[in-house]
């Protein structure tokens, strides 16, 4: 049936009708875990132009700027940041202190050993609104600290007394921008930003709260430099964040600072460019809008899933209106199916239950790149071949 060929065992012949071989049947798509390896093509363009050389000696004392409240932070990556944020419009940078740290992975954990009341009162509650990044509980929870705890649901904290609310906007699993929820005065924030790019969601206005979190994983794609930054209003939560990457690692890669610099400063030149060919964004948005295309149509065609549906915005920084397309999909299955993650496990393709985002089973994530490139060409070549077996590993 049409229901069971969209996740038949994939085929590597899309578009003979040989039988399947054993080796075929025993591959297996994995989208638990994302990887944006989608914007190698256009950094492989770029050529020259981002490569990095480090003289051996070069860059060897652990100080970047002594003169700095984040004294490991290269000055030019500084520079390329605020430019970047200018460039886009997603991010007010003026009276804001810049942390780098290992990925926003280490900063959120040195946001919340900021944040967390320096008492000897319990472990401060963490929460967020269900469906949340399912790595903030396990992240949070780790190391089991005196200073903070996972607390849940943010739709259903209801303790009194300060708590620490993370706010993800677009939100990782389900791409939809967010406010904080729990409104009470009590609350300390932390926004985590790696989404607020315009390849994934409109651009309306520059975001401007306290403690922002931002990512070169998801901005530029380079997951592996592993490179996150914060902007930061409050100095002392500042000068918190930054002690605790001293104690953690004392201080970040220079050289993944250097090549962040780097590929920072092409996206804003080739933005400012009026040679549309040549910029990130333009390139990046229409990746995701193809995959998104063709997830939809997968998707309707299928019959058995859902996938979130937004409303359309201007994007001040594209000049268009569109709806966002996020680099992951939160697909709900529709009907009688309960545990969505098993029915796909079935069928050898592995994703990741809505119980690790503090929701039940009916949904599930598939990530970054939201369906393989493979298993996309899949359906294109099961279109045009009439083909019923769709998707290779
Ligand atoms: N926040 C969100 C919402 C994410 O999805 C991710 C990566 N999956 C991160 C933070 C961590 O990114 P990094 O690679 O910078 O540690």
């Amino acid at each position: 049936s049409q229901k069971e060929a969209l996740f038949s065992p994939v085929s590597s012949s899309s578009s003979s009708s040989l039988p399947i071989s054993q080796g075929d049947r025993d591959r297996v798509i994995n989208l638990d875990h994302g990887d944006p390896t989608m914007y190698e093509s256009y950094w492989q363009r770029m050529g020259e132009e981002t490569t990095v050389v480090i003289p051996g000696w070069q860059f060897m004392s652990y100080f970047s700027d002594a003169t700095r409240l984040c004294w490991f932070l290269e000055p030019e990556f500084a520079n390329q940041i605020v430019r970047l944020h200018n460039v886009v419009g997603n991010a007010v940078t003026e009276n804001r202190h810049i942390v780098v740290g290992t990925g926003s992975t280490q900063l959120y954990q040195a946001a919340l050993y900021a944040l967390s009341p320096d008492t000897d009162a319990e472990p401060i509650s963490v929460v967020s609104a269900a469906p949340y990044y399912s790595s903030y509980p396990l992240i949070t929870d780790c190391v089991k600290s005196g200073l903070y705890k996972w607390g849940g649901d943010a739709l259903s904290f209801s303790k009194n007394g300060p708590y620490i609310e993370l706010v993800t906007s677009p939100n990782n699993p389900d791409g939809f921008a967010r406010r904080s929820v729990v409104n009470r005065s009590e609350g300390i924030l932390i926004h985590d930003l790696a989404y607020y790019w315009p390849q994934y969601t409109p651009i309306s206005s520059a975001a401007n709260y306290d403690l922002m979190l931002f990512t070169a994983s998801k901005s530029t794609g380079h997951a592996g430099m592993r490179i996150g930054w914060a902007l930061v209003k409050d100095e002392d939560v500042a000068r918190k964040m930054t002690k605790y990457i001293e104690i953690n690692t004392i201080g970040v890669s220079k050289d993944s600072q250097l090549r962040a610099a780097k590929v920072l400063k092409v996206i804003s030149d080739n933005s400012e460019r009026p040679n549309a060919d040549d910029s990130f964004f333009e390139f990046s948005y229409h990746v995701m809008a193809k995959r998104w295309k063709q997830l939809r149509e997968a998707v309707h065609e299928s019959g058995l899933f859902s996938v979130p549906e937004f409303p359309p915005q201007l994007c001040k920084f594209l000049n268009v209106v569109f709806e966002p397309q996020p680099a992951f999909a939160w697909v709900k299955c529709e009907g009688e199916i309960e545990d969505c993650e098993s029915f796909l496990r079935g069928k050898k393709i592995l994703t990741r239950s809505g119980k690790h985002f503090g929701v039940g089973p009916k949904h599930l994530e598939t990530r970054k790149g939201v369906v393989s490139d493979k298993m996309l060409r899949g359906v294109e070549n099961k279109r045009r071949s009439g083909d019923s077996r769709i998707g290779e590993a």
